[in-house]
């Protein structure tokens, strides 16, 4: 069987972890937590980086650092993840989902405009694939009307826009380190602060509500209760695993990125005789090979495409089901249609993609996908 994921592990993972034990000191935001958010504040020169138990967290301390509240109105694509619009939900902010662009699941700017009102107090963008949205008419109308801008970068880490990288444009981002993501230590994430006015209390509401940061920065000569929070900072353990792959990210970059060009090669026959549709990255964006997908021409057949490739022992998956139309949110969504989310819904297909598939392996995948269609 080859499987549709399969967490590739750089050798270093469990000396890292070791040293942390050793080093008497477990518990979040020590040595390796540090040198983690420093790789990402010296690379990409983010602001302020806070590494969080998951993206799912960073997304909810987002929601709380823009003080969302009952009634608040937060615009987000329908084809994405669930954590991007709970954490919101459960601040009692009403989702108005758009619809992607018939190019790529991304948010369709050319829509948003329309969905805003004077209750909208942010935008929320997905880089689906690690692919960019159109970044700078996103940012020109969140600034035209003062809305704050999230950039929910979980799949985009190490991926570009107009050369600059994704996670520095909105006023927030959000990495995730799941064992799916091409970075990862079983469950992690990172919170991206770019707004100066927001860094103090991302510090506070991360530290369960206190000023504990500042108080070991020797800022404060005692820390205590100052606002809302939780618990949302990793064990060092985790952190150091991440450490492990962080300092491999080009050798895990290469390969990935490797894989997804062989794919997308091998299958151009395929689809200039329109039987399947590759997936485009606009000129201005990056690929940084998170997933390959392309469309089939109808549920149906990605249904017998699916099957097709499981006989064969190939694992391929769908992926998100609209959100609008979910059984949590059908009956609170305006009744607008969403086209464009509901086809990629239907039609869109992922490959297995990870760093230890072999190139065996990749022509008996591509084989067997062109068998299907003969
Ligand atoms: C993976 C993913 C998440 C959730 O990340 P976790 O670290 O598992 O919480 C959120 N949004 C998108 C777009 C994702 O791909």
């Amino acid at each position: 069987m080859i499987p549709f994921n399969k967490p590739f592990l750089t050798g270093n993972e469990t000396s890292y972890i070791e040293q942390a034990v050793a080093s008497g000191k477990i518990s979040g935001n020590g040595q390796f937590s540090q040198k983690c958010q420093r790789f990402f504040e010296e690379k990409y020169r983010f602001r302020k980086t806070l590494l969080t138990t998951s993206c799912t967290d960073a997304l909810e301390m987002s929601a709380i650092l823009l003080n969302i509240q009952p009634g608040d109105e937060i615009i987000m694509p329908s084809f994405t993840f669930v954590s991007t619009a709970n954490a919101f939900v459960l601040r009692g902010a009403k989702i108005v989902f758009a619809d992607s662009k018939s190019s790529n699941p991304n948010i369709d700017e050319t829509k948003l405009e329309n969905l805003i009102t004077n209750k909208t107090k942010a935008i929320v963008v997905v880089h689906y694939a690690g692919v960019a949205c159109e970044m700078d008419e996103i940012m020109r109308i969140a600034n035209k009307y003062k809305l704050f801008v999230v950039e929910d970068a979980a799949q985009a880490i190490d991926s570009y826009y107009n050369n600059k990288p994704l996670g520095s444009f909105g006023h927030l981002a959000t990495f995730s380190f799941h064992e799916t993501k091409n970075i990862q230590c079983g469950e992690g994430g990172l919170l991206v602060v770019n707004d100066q006015n927001l860094v103090e209390r991302a510090e506070i509401i991360w530290e369960k509500g206190t000023n504990r940061a500042a108080f070991f920065r020797g800022e404060v000569n005692k820390y205590g209760w100052v606002d809302i929070g939780s618990s949302f900072l990793p064990s060092e353990l985790n952190a150091a695993f991440l450490w492990a792959q962080l300092e491999n990210m080009n050798l895990i970059q290469q390969k990935r990125i490797f894989i997804w060009e062989y794919y997308y090669k091998a299958l151009t026959t395929i689809a200039q005789s329109n039987k399947i549709q590759l997936p485009i990255v606009p000129s201005c964006a990056t690929n940084n090979a998170h997933m390959f997908y392309f469309t089939c021409a109808s549920l149906k057949e990605r249904t017998a495409l699916i099957a097709h490739l499981k006989k064969e022992n190939i694992h391929a998956v769908f992926h998100y089901l609209s959100l609008h139309k979910s059984p949590f949110y059908d009956k609170k969504h305006d009744g607008r249609t969403l086209s464009n989310s509901d086809n990629f819904t239907d039609t869109l297909l992922r490959l297995p993609m990870f760093y230890d598939l072999s190139e065996n392996a990749l022509v008996r995948i591509v084989k067997v996908i062109n068998d299907f269609y003969e």
